[in-house]
């Protein structure tokens, strides 16, 4: 099948990071536009907009949105009601609603929509999940503490009301959770810690609960200076299983098991390109499900104001 032509949309950190080097890699895709209000893509056609983009260029099939969660929903609508199979960057969207709308309009249209989870992708996931089936889940503890200024450094949309805050990073956690758990959970309890300067929460405590007694608790932390931390323990009936560093390194009782080098964005496009090829659509929104509850149930804590450059204060 000759490669679809794609054009890529909100050229920041992950676009450049993850999503640039692996379409130069990827034999599916052929990167020949690039949508952007102030940035740009050397030796491709570049637009301000996803609509110029798809406008001026008919033989754009595919577009992949790396803006933040806010801008989403319009660009991956419009491109949709044209025709074009749409790659969500995570988290899918801003709301739950609003993202079940593009699902419908990818299936009016006939085309794909794929609501990507890059954790998911982390070579440590897979063999969790095989492992897990066999077992009974006792206790499932997540550790996810970053340091927002060296991660995401001047993003202020993610502390705007949308932009989810520390659960930008923690939505990773809990889409491995919920990729890798063999029963559903749910929230039964939720602390959200608020700067008091900003709309969206700096650190999250969280429990959940399972069918069978299965206890989930998650502290996620955007304050975290010193060594990261990206861990999900669990303690079964027979044994225990550490995902560390995101998903990339995976011990069963202490012992580290061999695994594939981290290629998870490589992984994203083989998927998307495949949902393409078979004419499907995947969008599980169980993650953000979770975070919007957090937001429903949550107790809200007021901590000091945030700024990206604390020498900025006044
Ligand atoms: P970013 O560096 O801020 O880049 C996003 C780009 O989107 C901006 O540079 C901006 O480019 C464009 N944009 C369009 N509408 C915007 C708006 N209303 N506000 C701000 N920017 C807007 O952010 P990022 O780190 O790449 O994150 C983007 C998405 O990728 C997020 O959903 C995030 O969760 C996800 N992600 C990030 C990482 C990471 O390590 N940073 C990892 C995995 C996933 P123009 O101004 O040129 O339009």
């Amino acid at each position: 099948m000759a490669p679809v032509k794609l054009g890529l949309v909100g050229i920041g950190k992950i676009a450049r990071d993850q999503h640039l080097p692996s379409l130069s890699r990827s034999a599916d895709f052929d990167l020949v536009a690039a949508a952007s209000r102030n940035a740009g893509v050397d030796g491709i056609a570049n637009f301000a907009s996803t609509e110029a983009m798809l406008e001026a260029m008919p033989e754009v099939e595919a577009v992949s949105l790396c803006m933040p969660p806010q801008a989403r929903h319009r660009a991956a609508a419009q491109a949709l009601a044209m025709g074009r199979h749409v790659m969500l960057e995570k988290p899918p969207g801003a709301t739950l609603s609003e993202v079940e709308h593009l699902a419908g309009l990818a299936a009016a249209n006939g085309v794909s929509l794929y609501a990507s989870w890059h954790s998911r992708e982390a070579p440590g996931v897979e063999p969790a999940r095989d492992w897990l089936k066999a077992r009974r889940v006792r206790k499932v503890t997540v550790t996810w503490k970053e340091d927002v200024r060296h991660w995401h450094p001047g993003q202020d949309w993610i502390f705007e009301a949308g932009g989810l805050g520390v659960f930008d990073p923690g939505i990773n956690a809990l889409s491995i959770v919920t990729k890798i758990l063999p029963f559903p959970i749910w929230l039964s309890g939720a602390d959200l810690t608020f700067p008091e300067n900003r709309q969206a929460p700096i650190a999250a405590d969280l429990s959940f609960a399972g069918p069978n007694g299965e206890a989930v608790e998650a502290a996620f932390d955007f304050r975290q200076t010193g060594p990261q931390t990206w861990d999900i323990d669990v303690e079964t009936d027979r044994g225990t299983l550490k995902l560390s560093m995101g998903g990339a390194r995976l011990f069963v009782d202490g012992a580290a098991r061999d695994l594939p080098p981290e290629a998870e964005y490589d992984g994203l496009y083989a998927r998307f390109a495949a949902l393409i090829a078979a004419g499907e659509s995947e969008v599980d929104l169980a993650p953000l499900r979770h975070v919007a509850d957090a937001f429903l149930l949550g107790r809200r804590q007021v901590a000091e104001p945030f700024l990206f450059d604390p020498a900025a204060a006044p």
